[in-house]
């Protein structure tokens, strides 16, 4: 195997560590380093604890940066470094293409696929398709330049001990050596073996997938010109050699494949041929690294337990296809950070934490459910006789497979409504209200751009927001007053002159951190102390944990 590149920090020592931060993050993968940086933006100080020096190229996973998590990049300032160190611009390709090989018969074609074209006003920001190790080398960076925040690599955390006051961390580097961090919130963001989920007893419940699936990323230099069916992010290789589905990494003959039904010893046996068949000519390729793995439906009995809490793959496991994962424990980091964040600075009320559990586990639940739909067509389920024939049966077939396809595929590639809708109805934090055509309790706030490149996005301060859409100047006076009172801080923003009291069907809007809306009305409400004690988890009290 050739070898892939990566990016390596130096190993902590354990007697550089702080004795007490405020929140310590267990796991510098995707999630917990997006936990650390919502956090140490709004002045949190954050330890992250992660064994892995470097970044590797080897195993690249995630490739779907959806549209939801280039928003809160944009939020965050680094959307547009990221898109700038993404090997592939967003213009070069938006569709994926079935065919019977890279060299063979396209039997359909997506456009517009996952997010990455604007759709008018719908999102600032179109996904991006970049390796995993992209986005975790920019976090990185972010987190190491975050006044506050610190990236301990080459250790782990070990126990976990905790009382009403405070976690006790134990943290182990290499050579077996231990030290001990007290921190007010542990983050468990340590992956699908998680061993914060293990020392709080949670357990992940659900199933696992059979089927074997064994990636790789390979180099192959004179591939793209054998390539029938142009550009594309996804290629989903339909023949009974290889089914399979495969991309380009970058613009320098770097692919990633992965191959269904295999299982590792065949993988590593026959890899070669696998890439041979899958592009239907022979290619003079060089495996760089592989990577096994079957599908897994799970979600862990509690994301919570006192101070410690799960995110990510530590939390919740759903079948890749779809891009669903890394973007899901983003929104989970989200949820989490500003919430911690507005506890630790005191304007966070008792049930604030509580919420967490209750806002994200039935996105955890649907994104699992719906990735598991994305699992029941794929290449190994679609090849068929005569695919590969010039001959009017071939045709006939290609023509079937095309209609199947897209009846069974849109959904996957077009699912901007499981990336953008999702709605914290049941929350305990949002007020419920009649349902507007627009603004709507839970959901995201409608997007609309203010001007050329200025989103509405841009213009949300980092506490609340109240939109002032249509209300006469001074009546929403009494919720900034209540706010104040209670040490939230609320921003208000005076959008009345851009006539957008249609598109967001309401008066007056106020919006969360995480740019979901908490309540909205025509007219300031007769107790803004309530709202504002609803919002910021001090109402009455549903769901104490
Ligand atoms: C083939 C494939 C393709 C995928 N494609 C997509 C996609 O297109 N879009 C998408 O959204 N998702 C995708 N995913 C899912 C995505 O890769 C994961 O959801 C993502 O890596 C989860 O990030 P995480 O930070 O929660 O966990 P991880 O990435 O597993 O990171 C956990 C971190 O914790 C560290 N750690 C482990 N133990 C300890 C310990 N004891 N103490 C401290 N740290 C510890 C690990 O070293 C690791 O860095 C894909 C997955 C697969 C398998």
């Amino acid at each position: 195997m050739g070898s892939v590149n990566a990016s390596s920090r130096p190993v902590a020592q354990l007697t550089s560590l702080p004795r007490s931060v405020q929140v310590l993050v267990a796991g510098g993968g995707p999630v917990g380093l997006a936990a650390a940086v919502e956090l140490g933006r709004r002045g949190v100080s954050c330890l992250v604890i992660e064994p892995r020096e470097e970044v590797s190229h080897a195993r690249p996973r995630c490739k779907t940066v959806n549209v939801r998590t280039m928003e809160h990049l944009r939020r965050w300032g680094i959307a547009d470094r990221f898109r700038a160190a993404a090997p592939l611009p967003v213009s070069w390709s938006k569709d994926i293409v079935f065919c019977t090989s890279l060299a063979g018969y396209e039997l359909s074609r997506f456009t517009g696929v996952l997010g990455l074209a604007l759709e008018g006003d719908r999102f600032p920001e179109t996904g991006q398709q970049a390796p995993q190790y992209v986005l975790e080398e920019l976090l990185r960076d972010v987190v190491t330049e975050l006044p506050g925040c610190t990236l301990a690599t080459g250790l782990r955390v070990t126990a976990v001990e905790q009382d009403p006051d405070a976690v006790r961390v134990t943290v182990q580097d290499r050579a077996g050596g231990q030290a001990r961090v007290e921190a007010e919130y542990l983050l468990g963001c340590d992956g699908p073996r998680s061993a914060v989920r293990d020392q709080i007893g949670a357990r992940y419940v659900g199933e696992h997938a059979l089927r074997p699936n064994f990636g790789m990323v390979f180099s192959a230099p004179g591939l793209w010109p054998q390539v029938k069916h142009g550009p594309a992010v996804q290629f989903w290789i339909v023949n009974d050699r290889t089914p399979a589905l495969m991309g380009p990494m970058d613009r320098n003959d770097t692919w990633w494949i992965i191959t269904l039904g295999v299982p590792p010893e065949l993988g590593r046996r026959t890899g070669m041929s696998l890439i041979e068949g899958a592009a239907g000519v022979p290619v003079d390729a060089r495996i760089l690294s592989d990577d096994p793995w079957t599908a897994r439906m799970q979600l862990a009995d509690r994301l919570r337990s006192g101070r410690v809490f799960l995110a990510g793959d530590a939390a919740h496991l759903n079948p890749p296809f779809g891009g669903h994962g890394l973007n899901t424990g983003i929104g989970d980091a989200v949820d989490l950070g500003w919430k911690l964040a507005a506890v630790l600075q005191g304007w966070g009320g008792p049930q604030l934490l509580a919420s967490y559990e209750a806002e994200r586990r039935p996105v955890q639940d649907r994104v699992i459910r719906e990735a598991s739909e994305n699992m029941k067509t794929l290449s190994t389920d679609l090849t068929a006789a005569s695919l590969d024939d010039d001959t009017e049966a071939g045709r006939q077939a290609r023509r079937a497979a095309d209609r199947r396809i897209q009846q069974d595929k849109a959904a996957e590639f077009h699912a901007l409504d499981l990336v953008l809708d999702l709605c914290y109805d049941s929350s305990p934090l949002v007020v419920p209200a009649a349902l507007h055509p627009g603004a709507r309790p839970g959901a995201r706030l409608p997007h609309v751009w203010l001007g050329p490149g200025r989103s509405v996005y841009d213009s949300l301060g980092p506490g609340l927001t109240l939109l002032v859409l249509d209300a006469p100047t001074g009546s929403w006076e009494p919720l900034v007053h209540a706010a104040s009172k209670v040490g939230v801080p609320l921003d208000v923003l005076d959008l009345r002159p851009r006539d957008l009291r249609p598109r967001y069907g309401a008066g007056l809007v106020l919006v969360r951190p995480d740019q979901h809306v908490a309540w909205c009305a025509d007219a300031p409400p007769a107790d803004p102390a309530a709202i504002i004690d609803r919002v910021r988890g001090a109402g009455p009290n549903r769901f104490i944990l």
